[in-house]
């Protein structure tokens, strides 16, 4: 028996206990036949308790109904999104249907304005999450190192080439304080520093040169700081106001190999201004003595012309350098190709380079094979490349050493490779990717001879933009260098 049958019996009990008590009460019989009238009362204390409890019984019963209607209404409010569902309850329930009905339709609103709420903020997460990414792409495809970190000193964002010069690992470092992701404390306290103290826009944005060893080299870097305010229009202000910053940029720029330029040019201008004025000066004192007349007799005068003339040489011989490379390099050389046979070049070369080479006490040799073979090419570029290569071998080679040339014939590659090896100082193994670079020189060579730089660097202008060879070289410091130029044999060209 369900608990409400319990409940009406109990209540039909309590009202037929309660009648009979009252009927007992009352000694004076109401009626005839009512005699002592105690079966009497307590039949009609039963019959009014039945009665009673019958009456309570079928109240709930229909109490519960309607409280099961109003119950599957709520129900189907909630679950579906109809909200013109009408219910009018009897039993004194239509109010509380009323208020539930406001109360859902309340929620349904309040649901609905949490539920646009929600999609506006997914949307403008997703904005978020690509602009971050964008701004990502964008930071990454920037060479220079970027690290931006926020008003709590936490790295906010970096690019990779901040993560490689500063040496940590992007991923894990997002959000952490700045001094526990960097080991470079003077960079640290720099963006400390610009945070906390920006009392003026002149100390807004901060150039300051940091030197950095990396993989055994010492880098020069340019580092840009500068502290942000709320927005980019506000930084300014914040930074007049004396306010801390709400964060700081810090742009790592790697000047190491623009000083080096910097350096090589402004020694390429007094080499080239010292190897100009050598045979100028020379020249003109020839011409002095020669307008003096302290030139007294036919073989004096004729000596002095030929000086003269051999210093004019060397000086067009530079200017022609500096001429052919600019030439080369803007593609505004006239190339003549012709068959050209290299073992008559090279003689030829080793000819005009014989003098110097004695001077020097060097042996000079031709060690190549006879073979046939042609290349077709500028004769007087491939000459002049090789003149440069020989030059270079006496002039670092010591008193008493060797040079040696050979040609080899590649069939399998095509290539014809000439080689011009010496027994001299060697170059260390540092300096060797630069070689070939303009104004490169050696710095331990600069005092074993006079030079501008631009002797190897026209060479592989001539063998590898010009004639679409290649130019290698190997080296051991001490013991000797052999340069070897290729070149595409006939047929392949
Ligand atoms: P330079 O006028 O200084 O000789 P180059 O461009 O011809 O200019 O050579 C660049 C540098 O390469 C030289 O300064 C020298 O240090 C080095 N070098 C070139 N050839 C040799 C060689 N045969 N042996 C040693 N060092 C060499």
């Amino acid at each position: 028996m369900s608990f409400g049958k319990w409940l009406s019996l109990g209540v039909g009990l309590v009202a037929a206990v309660l009648t009979a008590v009252f009927l007992f009460l009352d000694p004076t019989p109401p009626l005839p036949i009512w005699g002592n009238g105690v079966s009497i009362r307590i039949g009609i204390a039963g019959v009014f308790g039945g009665l009673i409890g019958l009456a309570h019984w079928l109240v709930m019963s229909r109490f519960n109904a309607e409280l099961r209607r109003l119950t599957c209404h709520v129900e189907v409010l909630t679950k579906s999104d109809v909200s013109d569902l009408t219910l009018e309850p009897g039993m004194g329930l239509a109010p509380l249907a009323l208020a539930v009905e406001q109360g859902m339709q309340h929620l349904r609103q309040r649901t609905q304005k949490l539920v646009s709420k929600r999609r506006e903020l997914e949307i403008q997460l997703r904005i978020a999450e690509a602009e971050r990414r964008h701004a990502e792409a964008v930071l990454n495809s920037i060479a220079d190192a970027v690290l931006v970190t926020d008003a709590f000193n936490e790295l906010a964002l970096a690019n990779k080439a901040a993560a490689s010069v500063l040496n940590f690992d992007l991923g894990f470092s997002r959000r952490r304080p700045i001094d526990e992701v960097l080991d470079d404390r003077a960079l640290v306290k720099l963006i400390k520093d610009t945070r906390e103290g920006a009392p003026s826009v002149a100390n807004l944005r901060r150039h300051v040169e940091h030197r950095l060893t990396r993989n055994g080299r010492e880098h020069v870097y340019d580092v840009t700081v500068a502290g942000i305010g709320g927005d980019a229009a506000d930084s300014e202000a914040a930074a007049g106001d004396g306010h801390d910053a709400l964060g700081v940029v810090t742009v790592i720029r790697d000047v190491t190999r623009e000083r080096e330029i910097a350096e090589m040019k402004s020694d390429f201008v007094s080499s080239v201004s010292h190897e100009l004025r050598t045979p100028l000066s020379s020249i003109k004192a020839y011409v002095e003595m020669l307008v003096d007349g302290e030139a007294h007799d036919e073989q004096t005068r004729a000596e002095f012309y030929n000086i003269i003339q051999s210093e004019t040489n060397r000086l067009s011989r530079l200017i022609d350098n500096i001429l052919n490379i600019s030439r080369i390099e803007s593609g505004v050389v006239r190339v003549q190709r012709e068959q050209v046979s290299l073992p008559s070049l090279i003689r030829e070369a080793i000819d005009v380079m014989l003098p110097q080479a004695r001077a020097r006490n060097i042996e000079l040799k031709d060690v190549s094979a006879p073979v046939f073979f042609q290349v077709f090419a500028d004769k007087d570029m491939v000459y002049q490349a090789t003149l440069n290569l020989l030059g270079n071998a006496i002039k670092y080679t010591p008193k008493g050493g060797r040079v040696t040339t050979s040609i080899v014939v590649d069939e399998a590659a095509r290539v014809v490779r000439v080689s011009v090896q010496d027994t001299g100082v060697g170059i260390p193994p540092e300096d060797v990717p630069h070689l070939f670079e303009k104004f490169y020189r050696v710095h331990q060579h600069k005092k074993l001879a006079q030079g501008t730089g631009l002797g190897l660097n026209l060479v592989k202008q001539i063998i590898e933009t010009v004639h679409g060879g290649t130019m290698t070289v190997a080296s051991e410091p001490g013991k000797g260098s052999s340069f070897t130029y290729s070149l595409p044999l006939a047929d392949n060209i």
